[in-house]
């Protein structure tokens, strides 16, 4: 067609494609204008977006710094031991000058577990936090009482609807508070110590970093607290043992390896006489004798270089009375980790008591009670003992069988408390007439036998025989009375009259009878035609 036009009128052709090229020129002109507005609409709002991530990025490194900052200062807080109240506050503030649109309280779980008491919440109207102090732990107890009893985070975005602030809902509207979210601040082993919680002025939702910043402020918290909880428990534990030290009765100390002392527990001290400060690093040698002192230290250093327990039994004086006093005493070594002995501990309990009834009661056992002569269980363990040496030696030993002649009488007479008196002094008189390691034993009413463990001859326990009915013989001035008695005597001698102990006694008593039959007041050796008399 153009050819036709082109025939016809080749410049009207001409000026159409001159048109049609003007057009395209201006679309594209506006093409590349909108173009060029574009990209720069992009590279604009692509600058914004940078600035934006940028600033973003500045306000989350700065909110992080910050954070860390907070958490140093804690840690710096909990390291110089300052007070839990002082750490407490450090968190809260933290976070409030971090996020400036938030306030924050920390709880404390009561001694129970029932109720939360207000740990710090320094932004919170104080009407708020009494409102809120001491309140009971349950679903439905706003946030924190929620979280607190169950033990998981509680966000309540909305206070005025929340069920669980039905309860609170109006001092939160005078409080001015529009949401708070809760997290449980736990310990080491799991169990809720308080809450850590989050308020806002309008209802408000928690983004991911909210929820971060929430968990990570709890988590301090529960450095805080569980080194509050620890210090407490070493404070209770210490209490306990420093109770039971100073009160229980026995003498507790502990020393050094040189022997110096390091502590004594209230008893010691009191014996001592002394405060800690005048006991402390000193030795035995301030509060004993030389001699025990020396004594002491020997024991010491079986337990300090030994690692021995030792298990002893302890006189010594009491300073204060002069008295010797009896003592149980453990020592024990006290090891570091690696096992070397540093110090020794020792307890001693005062046994004086117990130790005079048990010698009591085997001196009863022992002795006859109204002359404290042996009794016949005694003798009779002497008499064993003085055979086995005599077959040993080969030596001989003498039995002494003594009835007291017409005792009877002087009971009759005088009274049986003038006989006592008359038992007592026949016992005397005998022991007068023997050496030290001669036995006199009472072994009934007027009956006393006698153990001459080392003798010659027959002849020579006759002689002490002779002596001792002598001495009986001789009237005693007792009670203003003069009592005059006498005794029969029989004497058998080891080893001819008896090898063994039981034949010896039958013979001394049998030499006794026949003492007695030959008129009284004599001194019968037996010899073995006695006994046909006798049967
Ligand atoms: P004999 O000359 O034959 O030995 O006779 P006796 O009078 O000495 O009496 P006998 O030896 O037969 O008896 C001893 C007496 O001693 C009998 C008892 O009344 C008395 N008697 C026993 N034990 C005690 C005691 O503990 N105290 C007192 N006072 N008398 C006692
Ligand atoms: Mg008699």
């Amino acid at each position: 067609m153009c050819e036709e036009l082109h025939d016809s009128g080749a410049s009207d052709c001409g000026t159409a494609q001159h048109l049609s090229g003007r057009l395209h020129e201006g679309e594209a002109v506006l093409v590349i204008t909108l173009l060029l507005t574009a990209g720069i609409a992009a590279a604009a709002l692509y600058i914004i977006f940078i600035k934006r991530r940028l600033a973003r990025d500045i306000a989350d490194r700065k909110q992080s710094e910050q954070r860390e900052q907070t958490r140093n200062h804690v840690l710096e807080l909990l390291a110089n031991g300052a007070p839990l109240s002082a750490i407490l506050e450090a968190i809260v503030r933290g976070v409030e000058q971090q996020q400036p649109d938030m306030l924050c309280s920390i709880l404390l779980l009561d001694n129970e577990g029932n109720r939360l008491v207000t740990g710090i919440a320094p932004s919170l109207p104080d009407f708020y936090n009494d409102e809120i102090d001491g309140i009971e732990i349950g679903i439905g107890a706003g946030s924190c009482g929620t979280a607190a009893f169950t033990g998981q985070r509680v966000i309540v975005e909305d206070v005025q609807t929340h069920p669980y602030w039905a309860a609170y809902k109006d001092i939160a509207d005078r409080a001015g508070l529009g949401a708070c979210w809760s997290e449980p601040i736990r310990s080491a082993s799991g169990k809720v110590l308080g809450t850590f919680a989050i308020y806002h002025r309008q209802a408000h939702h928690p983004d991911d970093e909210e929820i971060r910043l929430i968990e990570q402020t709890a988590n301090l918290a529960e450095i805080a607290l569980g080194r509050s909880h620890a210090d407490q428990a070493l404070k209770e534990n210490e209490k306990l043992l420093s109770d039971i030290l100073e009160n229980v009765t026995a003498y507790i100390y502990m020393k050094d390896t040189q022997g110096r002392y390091l502590f004594a527990n209230r008893l010691l001290r009191e014996r001592f006489a002394a405060p800690m400060e005048e006991i402390a690093g000193y030795d035995d040698n301030k509060f004993y004798d030389a001699d025990t002192a020396a004594n002491m230290r020997k024991d010491d250093l079986r337990v300090l270089q030994n690692g021995e327990m030792l298990q002893i039994e302890e006189t010594n004086e009491n300073l204060l009375t002069g008295v010797m006093d009896v003592f149980m005493t453990v020592k024990l070594p006290l090891r570091r980790d690696d096992g070397s002995i540093y110090a020794l501990c020792g307890i001693s309990t005062d046994i004086s008591e117990r130790k005079e009834v048990e010698e009591h009661m085997q001196h009863m056992a022992q002795y006859d009670a109204l002359t404290h002569l042996p009794n016949r269980a005694l003798f009779n363990d002497r008499l064993q003992q003085a055979i086995f040496a005599a077959q040993r030696n080969k030596a001989r030993l003498a039995l002494m069988f003594i009835d007291l002649d017409k005792f009877k009488p002087v009971n009759d007479t005088y009274g049986h408390g003038v006989g006592d008196l008359l038992l007592k002094a026949v016992a005397l008189r005998i022991q007068d007439c023997l050496r030290e390691s001669d036995t006199a034993a009472r072994v009934g009413g007027d009956e006393f036998i006698i153990l001459l463990p080392t003798i010659e001859t027959g002849k020579d326990a006759s002689k002490v025989g002779e002596k001792i009915c002598h001495a009986l013989n001789q009237p005693f001035e007792l009670a203003g009375h003069t009592l005059k008695i006498g005794s029969s005597i029989g004497v058998a001698v080891y080893p001819e009259h008896g090898s063994e102990d039981k034949l010896l006694v039958k013979n001394a008593d049998i030499a006794m009878y026949h003492a007695k039959k030959n008129g009284r007041n004599n001194v019968k050796l037996y010899e073995p035609r006695l006994q046909a008399i006798n049967e």
